[in-house]
């Protein structure tokens, strides 16, 4: 099946229909200063020209999810004052908003894409792949899967019979040339992906999905026109627009907004205790304090307390600039003086 590229759409144009945007956190703790400022981005991004929000639970790392965390995440977003139409606690006609519970239009996606010749049972592992990178021009990272580990095609059939996939993982032929799109923060990029992974994964090898393939096939059956999220997701782009290309549907408009950073220019992690929505909440912060702090760093023009309605009357996220955003250790004193 060709890559061929979506037709060009504005999401500024008047005629165009309105946008539905969304946020899709995974429930591994207490939303921080950074994922603040990518819900705050999405939803004001589409509440601002009368668009939908979806809000998704991507939960399907198991082990690394914190019970109760997705409860506390919304919690804090709607103490935020962010709201959405579809989602946890509001339901809507793409339920289930949790991804643990999306594993049949999952599997339906990976039928496709295995009728479509563009998925292959793999059994190579990632220490297998962490070998060959110890090859000269191996970098950090997993080299691309080479395409000369491909399987011979497996049978007709192969997808249905359980032997064939026993022990395998799933992977994603990646065939065409360089994708481009054009991000509305960071501008034009340019990757191919045969370079950078090669084939990927879809479902592993102990039968969980993929975020890659997850996070497509929510977008689009949820009808996403607009992805905006942190800047840490930019190189996943470029597979997932392959992805929603061999699955038939149009890739939504792109926004990757800068990471948060500690003084130290790090991103923030679990360390960062103090900067999470919540003990900033905690520390008696006012929600308008934050939501004006997070504008600002967003590049939006105003200063002091704002509510999140205000925000998103003006939001325009071509103000975003793509420079990482750094974040006071005494956030919380900065905040309440304000
Ligand atoms: N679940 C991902 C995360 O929390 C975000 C996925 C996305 O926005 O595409 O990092």
């Amino acid at each position: 099946m060709p890559d061929r590229p979506a037709p060009p759409s504005d999401p500024r144009s008047a005629d165009a229909a309105p946008p539905v945007g969304r946020f899709a956190p995974s429930p591994t703790g207490d939303l921080h200063v950074g994922s603040a400022l990518a819900a705050l981005a999405a939803w004001a991004s589409v509440r601002g020209r009368g668009g939908r929000f979806v809000w998704r639970v991507e939960d399907l790392d198991g082990p690394r999810a914190v019970a109760g965390a997705a409860e506390r995440q919304t919690e804090d977003a709607r103490w935020l004052g962010l709201d959405w139409d579809e989602g946890p606690g509001v339901g809507g006609p793409h339920a289930p908003y949790w991804q643990s519970e999306r594993g049949g239009l999952y599997e339906s996606a990976l039928a496709r894409l295995a009728r479509a010749g563009r998925l292959f049972p793999c059994a190579v592992s990632r220490s297998d792949l962490r070998d060959l990178a110890s090859a000269p021009h191996g970098g950090p990272g997993l080299p691309p899967f080479p395409p000369a580990l491909r399987p011979a095609p497996p049978a007709d059939g192969w997808f249905e019979d359980p032997e064939a996939r026993a022990d395998r993982a799933l992977r994603f032929r990646v065939d065409g040339g360089p994708v481009s799109f054009d991000d509305r923060v960071v501008g034009f990029v340019e990757e191919d992906v045969r370079q950078t992974t090669g084939d990927f994964v879809l479902q592993r090898r102990d039968g969980v999905t993929a975020y890659q393939l997850a996070v497509v096939v929510d977008d689009l059956a949820m009808g996403v026109t607009e992805v905006v999220r942190g800047r840490d997701l930019l190189d996943s782009t470029a597979r997932q627009i392959l992805l929603a290309r061999a699955l038939g549907g149009a890739e939504p408009v792109y926004a990757h907004v800068p990471l948060a950073v500690g003084a130290d220019g790090e991103k923030l992690s679990k360390r960062d205790e103090g900067l999470t929505v919540r003990a900033l909440r905690e520390a008696g912060v006012a929600p308008e304090a934050l939501v004006g702090w997070l504008a600002e760093a967003l590049g939006q023009p105003g200063a002091g307390r704002r509510a999140a309605a205000d925000v998103a009357a003006s939001f325009d996220l071509s103000r975003v600039r793509p420079e990482p955003v750094t974040v006071p250790a005494r956030l919380a004193a900065h905040l309440r003086a304000r």
